[in-house]
Order: C-alpha cells, then structure tokens, then sequence
C-alpha cells in the first residue's frame, strides 16, 4: 500500500541515542591496536548480539554478525576495527625505548605524548620524551620528529628495569587520549578511524531490528582486522563469506582545515554529509543505488574520485573471489591519525541513514552487471 510522503518522511528512523553513544564512548576507549583487536571485538559483538541472528569470529577476530544467517544471497556491510599503534623495537642499555609503527601512526605528533604500552602484566605508562626548546640550539635548523629520533621514557634506568615491568621487543603501544564531544558537534577521539564505522554498521543492525525490518537476503556486519596494515582482515574475511554485495564505511579527509591542497585532495567537508566515491573497484549500478537511495532519503551527500585504487577494505572485496560488486561511503573526518581526529555527528547519523537506506533498496538475488 503506497504511503504518503508526509508519513514517509515521519518514519525517518532514529539514530544514534543515548544509550548506543555510551557504546561508541566505551569503544573508542577500549584501545584495539592492528593485529591485537580482540577486546574492542568482544565489545562489538556485546553490542551488536541482540540486533543479529548469528555470529562468528575468525582466526585473526574479525567479527561478523549476521541477520538471516541460511539465506544464499549474501550482503556485507563492513568497517575496519583495528587502531594504528607502535611496536617496541628497542631498548637502550639505559632504559629508553625505540618504536617502529603498526599501522600509519605519525612520528610529527608523538613528542609529549603519554602511552599505554601493552604487557602481559597490564598496562604500563610511559612518555615520548622531546628535548627542551632550551636545549636545541638557536639558530641551526630545527630537527623535525622522526623514527630515528623519537623514544619513550617509561621512568627507568635500565634495560633490566624496563624488562622488570614486563615490556619486551614487541609489545604493542597506544595513545591514552580518550573520547570527547566538541561544541556539541563534532565526536573527537583516537581511531575513530575508522571505529566510528564499527559504530555506524552495529547502529545499522540496530536500526532494522528497532524498525522490524525483514530483509529478503542475508546480512553480514563485518568488523574486520588489520586494515591499516594492508587491508588484510578484509581479503580474509571476503574469501570466507563469499558475499555477493559489499558496502564498506571507512574515513576521509575533511580538506578544509589549514595546509591540505584541494587541487591533490579533493574539497570534502566535515558536516555535509557522507562521501560516495569514484573508482575502479567501486562497482558502478551499486554506486547508483546508493546515490538513489540518498536522494530518496533526502539525505546530503559528497563526492570523491579516487586513482586507481580506493586505499580502503572495498578493493580487498571487490578484487576477492570472483569480483564482488561493492562500493565505499566515507565518513568526513579532520587530522586522520593523530590523536585527535574529528569527525561531525550528523555525518555520523547520515552515514548510518545512508547504509540503511540502501539495503532496504537492494533485492534478493540482485544482479548489478553492466551487460547481462
Ligand atoms: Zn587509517
């Protein structure tokens, strides 16, 4: 029976609340460093169970929740959950600690910050320490961060020491930076890249239970591992599902903020709405259902091309199995891999809107093939 628009426009649904914000602030604290992901998983799944049918984990912890788990049509909507971090590499005779990265992490921002390095004993705290401004000398050329010269003090004096509180050669490092809501507009944390996608595609889950949806396929929610290393959760997962659709949420630059180059970059904004990319990988009717679903929705969004590949999860699915038809939506974001990235909160609710939307617009059995 057809609806009126009025009506339509009144079961808009209801996104993030008070209840799932609390999720999302205890996730983004819980630190999920590549390749360690396991207890932000178990958060997520904690979340996700009462809105899914099914779950499992795979060898590597990807978590996959699924809505209809014997249905032979497959879609997955996916995010990435692993955090960028540090690896101990070395350890002075004098108990100071080099690091390598694990991940895209930035050597520009580590001078000053305080860190969590990860024991079997728990957490250890420690600094990257930075020589006073007093002590480098006027007048020469100032010496930029880098791998080869930032280090952590963890307050010992020794090798022996640092051994002592249960660090090691490998032992993983994070920021302690935690949660916050800035002017009551913008989510501001470490790693919202992209666990504000683990947030949006749980809320998604959420959204069709709440709204009794019955979808006619099987709905895969994947929160992979290891993306930030080489989208390796994904090309894991992907082989396993053998999905038939693929709709990945990750982040982008917000390029309006100071010293990014519009020309290379792109104009994307923070604030207007999800990002619909352009690329090889990104499969062309798909994309289009997307953008339909948007304009129907009435839901704001951007554009962006992408050379050769997205850089994202959607390449480790479409470019998996047999070619699996997907597509991207961003998350604008400002200062990706510091400690302090930003992303707004109506792009939040968008995103979520947008996903939805369009999965309530794919068919079972949908063909996306150029020429049939
Ligand atoms: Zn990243």
């Amino acid at each position: 029976m057809a609806k009126k628009k009025t009506e339509e426009n009144k079961q808009q649904p209801a996104v993030v609340n008070e209840t799932s914000l609390a999720f999302f602030e205890k996730y983004i604290n819980n630190p999920s460093p590549t390749g360690f992901e396991w207890k932000g998983q178990e958060i997520w799944l904690d979340y996700i169970k009462p809105y899914i049918d099914d779950h499992y984990v795979d060898n590597y912890g990807t978590a996959v929740g699924i809505i209809n788990p014997t249905a032979e049509y497959k879609v997955v909507i996916e995010a990435h959950a692993d955090e960028i971090s540090w690896f101990v590499n070395y350890i002075t005779n004098d108990g100071l600690i080099y690091v390598i990265r694990n991940g895209g992490s930035d050597h520009q921002i580590a001078p000053s910050k305080r860190v969590d390095i990860h024991t079997d004993n728990g957490i250890v705290k420690a600094v990257f320490g930075w020589p006073a401004i007093h002590t480098r000398l006027g007048g020469e050329k100032e010496e930029a961060p880098t791998l080869k010269n930032i280090f952590l003090d963890c307050g010992c004096t020794s090798k022996d020491e640092v051994e002592a509180l249960g660090i090691h050669v490998g032992c993983v490092i994070t920021y302690e930076d935690e949660f916050m809501v800035l002017n009551n507009r913008y989510y501001v944390g470490r790693a919202l890249d992209n666990r504000a996608g683990g947030f949006m595609i749980a809320e998604v889950a959420r959204l069709l239970k709440e709204n009794n949806i019955q979808l006619p396929f099987g709905l895969y929610i994947v929160n992979a591992v290891q993306e930030e290393i080489g989208l390796r959760g994904a090309e894991m997962i992907a082989h396993r599902i053998k999905p038939n659709v693929a709709i990945v949420t990750d982040v982008t630059h917000d390029t309006g903020t100071p010293m990014i180059n519009k020309i290379t970059q792109g104009d994307l904004a923070c604030g207007k709405g999800p990002v619909i990319s352009y690329a090889p990988a990104v499969q062309n009717n798909l994309n289009k259902l997307l953008i339909e679903s948007a304009q129907k929705a009435n839901i704001p969004f951007q554009r962006q091309a992408s050379s050769r590949s997205t850089g994202t999860d959607t390449d480790a699915f479409a470019y998996s199995n047999d070619g699996v038809p997907s597509a991207l939506i961003s998350l604008p974001l400002r200062y990706m891999h510091t400690t302090v990235e930003m992303i707004h909160k109506e792009d939040v609710d968008n995103v979520i809107r947008l996903i939805y939307e369009s999965l309530l617009n794919i068919q079972n059995g949908q063909d996306f093939r150029y020429i049939k």
